[in-house]
């Protein structure tokens, strides 16, 4: 095992809309609260005149300032500006995207005015940043060592983004782990697999923005993933969004009003729509209230249970598809699965649980992981191992992933020729044979793709590398070996080898285009820590601040304390209130006043105070 010089290691859940984090701790997960108390912290950053807002922060000033409140980086991170995915999801978000250098999308906020451009890797650094300050505060040490998580349909562009996102939060990733992979772990504990036997189970995680089943098989403590299907726009917004649509509506015909073109006015229903959603997975008919929703009109309406099912039953049915798709996949039966296991906070919906207990038969589910911790948890549980602080508990635990799409080169006629099959166990190390297909070629140009169709111009082309110095002969005659290697963080690594003469060639898919260089890290880095920098001056400041209108308070209230004023005498007493008035007016004139100004206002009123008080006391 390696070496625990780091300290504890930490398990993060980098969620589309909740991120999650926990620690292996005493022999069991600790899931750590953040600095609102809450167990899931959204994966919000917002930009304003003065601060940088992360988190819960974040989402609840959303409605004043949706243009420099951003979410969703996620969808983002490891994507091109031109991806058709950005483009859709482009048109749905209140904040502005544009096109970077090698058509990376970048974030345009502005930030204490002035405009700035993010990369998403830059964004989601900073949930992972407040993720890991949460797990510091929590420990009372500094966090180095992280596990965290993708969805399992993620390419190598994205996961290699997130990695990037972790060391611009200073984090060392010790490994990217798929999110059922990752509850699986947790559920395995659960379960104390290895007792009895072998396992097939199911698992279906539906969160806020991303629909995620996976098939895996437990042998005695060893997960494998046989099988992914999933949909990458499937999740509790759309529930939202389709609440929200339903209210535009009802707004419009009561009120003869149109707040669909209002960001403000819609960003505040959105909210309420998903309170009242949640509320919804426990009562059968639950209020929105919003005042003043548009042009000082109020909103206030009721929606049932029934309502909500009938308004989203056509997306509920959409998730019943995958789960077909991935038992075919694995070639398995449903009667073969052991156990369902539901992951993500939309699991918790009644009527998506009573469909997929209808779809295998009235199987009871599994819910005694608690959903929006999972991944968290069996992220937590990789993160003790691969850091050496393990207990005998989870030791034993042997990891097998999958990768989910095919990966291949393309061949003559513009056909792929798959070398790793989807769903392979990683990591792995597979090999194929190639030639010239023109007499006296010199060199071969391979193109690697990902994807499961048969033209490549359909699949999603990864890099490009040449083998030169061929010696000339007629095509078909050189052999040429080709490796592909996927690692454990699901990185892939070609070789290309001449038999004749041992020459090779290779290329790690690095997705050099939209992926960020290593000096472009170290500058974001840079920013992070002046970023942070900057947040915990203010946090000072503010406590600057608080201190002196506390200590103005506590004067306010000396000075009619009835003790204190029978022994003050009236010079005194007007001297002091002449201060506190002096106070008062300087701190509403000075808001964002500095650290020592405030200080210095303080001690001014102490310096009056003081000899008072003393007098008093005498
Ligand atoms: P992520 O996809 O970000 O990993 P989570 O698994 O944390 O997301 O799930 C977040 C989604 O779950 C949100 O859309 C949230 O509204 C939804 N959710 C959370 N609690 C409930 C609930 N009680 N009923 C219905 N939906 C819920
Ligand atoms: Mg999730």
């Amino acid at each position: 095992m390696a070496g625990n010089g780091g300290g504890a290691a930490i398990g993060i859940d980098l969620g589309t809309t909740y991120s999650c984090v926990g620690v292996w701790r005493q022999d069991r997960v600790e899931i750590i609260v953040n600095d609102q108390g809450r167990r899931t912290t959204p994966s919000y950053v917002a930009f304003t005149d003065t601060e940088r807002l992360i988190g819960d922060g974040a989402k609840n000033q959303v409605a004043m300032n949706p243009t420099n409140t951003i979410f969703d980086a996620k969808r983002l991170i490891g994507r091109r500006f031109s991806d058709e995915s950005v483009q859709s999801d482009m048109r749905l978000w209140p904040f502005k995207v544009v096109a970077g250098p090698g058509d990376k999308p970048m974030i345009e906020v502005t930030y204490k005015d002035e405009r700035k451009k993010f990369a998403a890797e830059e964004i989601s650094s900073m949930v992972l940043l407040k993720m890991r300050e949460a797990a510091e505060a929590f420990l009372g040490s500094t966090v180095e060592n992280a596990v965290v998580t993708v969805p399992a349909y993620f390419n190598d562009s994205q996961r290699q983004a997130t990695k990037d996102a972790g060391s611009i939060a200073g984090l060392n990733v010790m490994s990217i782990l798929n999110e059922p992979t990752a509850a699986a772990i947790a559920y395995g504990l659960e379960m104390n697999v290895g007792n009895d036997g072998d396992k097939n189970v199911l698992i279906f995680d539906l969160g806020g923005g991303t629909f995620d089943v996976s098939l895996l098989t437990m042998k005695q403590g060893v997960f494998e993933v046989k099988a992914t299907a999933g949909d990458t726009h499937l999740g509790g917004e759309d529930f939202d969004n389709r609440m929200v649509d339903f209210f535009a509506e009802e707004f419009r015909r009561k009120q003869k009003k149109d707040i669909t073109g209002n960001p403000r006015a819609l960003r505040r229903l959105r909210t309420a729509c998903e309170r009242a959603k949640r509320n919804l997975s426990s009562t059968s008919q639950t209020t929105i209230e919003i005042d003043c929703l548009y042009e000082g009109i109020d909103f206030s309406t009721t929606i049932s249970r029934a309502r909500f099912e009938e308004l989203n039953m056509d997306l509920f049915k959409m998730c019943m598809g995958p789960v077909e798709t991935c038992l075919a996949d694995a070639h398995m039966e449903k009667s073969s699965i052991h156990d369902v296991v539901l992951v993500g906070g939309s699991t918790r919906i009644p009527k998506v649980q009573e469909m997929l207990k209808d779809f295998f038969d009235g199987k009871e589910l599994c819910k005694s992981i608690n959903p929006d911790e999972a991944v968290a948890h069996g992220a937590a549980v990789q993160a003790a191992i691969l850091s050496g602080n393990a207990t005998e508990k989870i030791h034993d635990l042997l990891l097998l992933d999958v990768t989910p799409l095919s990966l291949g080169v393309g061949v003559v006629g513009g056909v792929m020729s798959v070398v790793i099959p989807r769903n392979t166990a990683i990591p792995t190390k597979k090999e194929g044979g190639f030639t010239t297909v023109a007499d006296d070629q010199t060199s071969i140009l391979f193109k690697v793709y990902e994807g499961e169709r048969a033209q490549i111009t359909d699949n999603n082309l990864l890099g490009e590398f040449r083998l030169a110095n061929i010696v000339p002969a007629p095509a078909g005659v050189p052999k040429v070996n080709l490796c592909f290697e996927i690692d454990r963080n699901g990185i892939l690594h070609v070789l290309a080898e001449n038999k004749a003469t041992g020459q090779t060639s290779r290329i790690t898919i690095t997705n050099e285009n939209g992926r960020l260089s290593k000096a472009e890290i170290d500058r974001m880095l840079q920013e992070a820590e002046k970023y942070k920098a900057e947040d915990e001056e203010l946090k000072k400041k503010i406590e600057a601040k608080n201190a002196l209108e506390l200590y103005v308070y506590k004067l306010k209230s000396a000075i009619k304390d009835q003790n204190i004023i029978l022994k003050l005498s009236l010079a005194d007493k007007r001297e002091t209130e002449d201060a506190i008035e002096k106070a008062i007016h300087w701190l509403d004139c000075h808001q964002f006043a500095k650290i020592d100004e405030f200080e210095e206002m303080k001690h001014y009123l102490q310096n009056i105070w003081n000899p008072i008080v003393t007098k008093v006391y005498q």
